[in-house]
Formats: structure tokens, sequence, C-alpha cells
């Protein structure tokens, strides 16, 4: 029998990935997007296939149908999007997740729910482990993107515990690739399409804060192997490392200052006239981040393998295009 997958958010950055990888194995897809970041763009290769539905839909509508695996991506993710709405950005999170899980609990659907390393804040323990409970402001400019997805943690957490249902919690840290907005206002895309262009390089605050990004395809690894496990598996898992529920980091800990970034995006541009300056730190910009990914290697058996400099190559080509 042919399988069914749902992602919510299957228009976006890595929706899009998801669903090529899901068709190519064979499922039946349904993204489900009101194209509030993402774009058919993104998916105009996946609407000749016939197992590809696209659904315009707002995931804070509650919504129908029988699937096997639900993917929880709706939600703006990048900082300037998320604070452009940030009522409807924390209403997406919340409510879109408990739509989610209300179609799961009536269909015994298995959920993948993306949440997101910055649950962890301007982190305070270096690097990331799940234990860590982490830093936030709940009032700030942020906050609306990281509480909505701490307390849609709260929400797959407790429908794990009180109703049984098959979630699985992903934190998932500085992702990018093919198919990142060109305007989407996060910094590899941001960067690449400035030294593109030979325009100024934004550099925010003195360029020393650190992130440690992941290429597209190890992490839709990781979705998969996570998604091909079976429950008791997982519970067992769980279990044995004291955790209350699913939840694993994925990431590359490959960690690297903005500016070395910043450096690294114009040494494989080098015809760029770009020249690098300073803007203002945003509030409450997390100083460091890293993942701990000691779980998901033990759980999925996986490790990520596309290293900053050739996972940015890829992204580069791909900008050269668009
Ligand atoms: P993206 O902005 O490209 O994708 C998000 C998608 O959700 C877009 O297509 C957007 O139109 C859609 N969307 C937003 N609000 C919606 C709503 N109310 N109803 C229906 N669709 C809605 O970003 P992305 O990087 O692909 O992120 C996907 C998910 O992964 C998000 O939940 C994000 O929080 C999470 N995440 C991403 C990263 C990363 O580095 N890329 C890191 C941590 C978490
Ligand atoms: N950043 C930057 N210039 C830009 C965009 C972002 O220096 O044009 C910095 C930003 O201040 C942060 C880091 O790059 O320290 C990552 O920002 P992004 O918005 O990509 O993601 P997040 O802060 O959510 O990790």
């Amino acid at each position: 029998m042919i399988k069914k997958a749902l992602i919510t958010g299957g228009a976006g950055f890595i929706g899009s990935h998801l669903a090529q990888q899901l068709l190519d194995e064979g499922y039946e897809v349904t993204a489900l997007d009101n194209l509030f970041t993402g774009t058919k763009v993104n998916i105009y290769g996946l609407l000749e296939n016939p197992r590809f539905t696209f659904m315009l839909h707002d995931v804070t509508q509650p919504f129908w149908g029988q699937f096997d695996e639900i993917y929880n991506l709706a939600c703006p993710a990048s900082p300037i999007h998320y604070q452009r709405n940030p009522v409807e950005t924390i209403r997406t999170s919340f409510m879109g997740v408990m739509n989610v899980l209300e179609l799961a609990l009536k269909t015994k659907a298995r959920v993948l729910h993306a949440s997101t390393s910055e649950i962890y804040g301007d982190p305070a323990v270096h690097p990331q482990p799940e234990t860590y409970w982490g830093n936030v402001n709940t009032i700030g400019i942020r906050s609306c993107y990281d509480e909505g997805k701490r307390a849609a943690e709260t929400l797959c957490a407790d429908y794990f515990r009180e109703h049984g249902v098959d979630i699985r919690m992903v934190r998932i840290f500085n992702t990018y690739g093919p198919h990142m907005h060109p305007q989407d206002g996060r910094v590899i895309s941001n960067f690449i399409m400035q030294a593109l262009h030979d325009q100024d390089i934004t550099l925010y605050g003195d360029g020393s804060q650190t992130r440690s990004f992941q290429y597209i395809d190890d992490l839709i690894r990781a979705f998969r192997a996570y998604m091909k496990l079976e429950p008791d598996v997982i519970r067992k898992f769980i279990h044995e490392h004291n955790l209350p529920v699913p939840v694993i980091n994925t990431g590359n800990p490959g960690e690297y200052t903005i500016k070395q970034l910043a450096e690294e995006t114009l040494r494989q541009i080098p015809e760029s006239k770009s020249k690098i300056i300073y803007e203002p730190l945003p509030k409450d910009d997390p100083k460091r981040r890293k993942p701990d990914i000691t779980l998901a290697k033990s759980l999925l058996r996986w490790s990520p393998s596309v290293a900053l400099p050739d996972g940015l190559a890829k992204t580069i080509a791909y900008f050269r295009g668009v």
C-alpha cells in the first residue's frame, strides 16, 4: 500500500526538500501551506507528479485527511519574517501543532514536529544537550518564535503522555541550502545574495557570535531515519536515556563565527566587489550555538556529512541560478 504523508509548510525551504524525498521513496505527499514565507517556485517540479497535492491552507484552521505520517513544519523561521507578524507567528506555532496533534489523535498518524535550537534561547550551557532547559526572554522581539516553539513542544509532550500520540520532536539547528528564499533574511542567504550582487555584507555586531550550520540533505536524512523507527524502539530509547518524551537535536556541530562565515562566502565568490560592513546586533541575538548530537547519533545511527565549505558551495551554485 502506498504510504501517505502530510507536510505542513510544504512549500517552504525544508518542506519542499522533504516532499521531494518522500516522493522519491514512493509516498503520496500533500503539502499544506499558506505561502506566508514559502513559494510555489519551490514545488513547481513536484506539481506534475500525480502523487503530489498542494493544499493552500492556514495551519491555524483545522483540516482533515487520513495520513500515515505528518511532518509539522509550518511556521516562519527567519527572524525578519517571524518578527513581521509576531502575533500570527505564535498563533501558527501553537494552533498549528494543536490542529496537527488533534488530527493525529483521531487518525492514529505518526507525527514529526519541527522544533528549534531557539528553544535554548541565548544558551548558558555550551554545546546544548536536549536536557538543557534554555535561557529565553519571554517578552523580547524573538519571543513570539522562541516561546511559540516552546509551547508547541509542551503540547507535543502532553499529547504523547496523555493521549499516546506517536510524536517525535526534532530541535533543528541552523539549516541551509538550495530553496532558501533569496529574501529569506537568514544569514547564509543574505551573505550569498549580497556577495553575488556586489552589495555590502551586513555583519551584525562584531561578528564574534557563533552558529553551527547544517546542510539540508543531512537534516532530511535525520527526519527519515527518525520516522522509520517503530514506537517501541523510541519508547525504549527515551526510557534508557531518562528523557520524558521523544526529542532530539539535529545539526552539524562544526561551529563558526559569523565573521568567518562572511569571509568564507567571499572566498567562494572571488569576483565579488562586496565589502563587509558592521551593523548593530539585533536584540536577544544568541551569542553561541552548537548542538550536542550524541542522542541523534545513537538513536538514528546518523551523523551529518556535509561540512560548511561544501554545503556553501552547493548553495552558492543554486543562488547563481535564481
Ligand atoms: P520556511 O519559511 O522556508 O518554511 C516555512 C513554511 O511554513 C513556509 O512555506 C510558510 O509559507 C509556511 N507557513 C508559515 N505560516 C503558515 C501557516 N499559518 N499556515 C500554513 N503554512 C504556513 O522555513 P524553513 O527553514 O523551511 O522552516 C521549516 C520549519 O523548520 C519551521 O517550523 C521552522 O521553525 C523549523 N526550523 C527551521 C530551521 C532552519 O534553520 N531552517 C531551524 C530550526 C527550526
Ligand atoms: N546575521 C548577520 N547578518 C545578516 C543576517 C544575520 O550578521 O545579514 C547574524 C545574526 O545576527 C545572527 C546570525 O547571523 O547572529 C544568524 O542569524 P539568522 O537570522 O540566520 O539565524 P538565527 O539568529 O535565528 O540563528
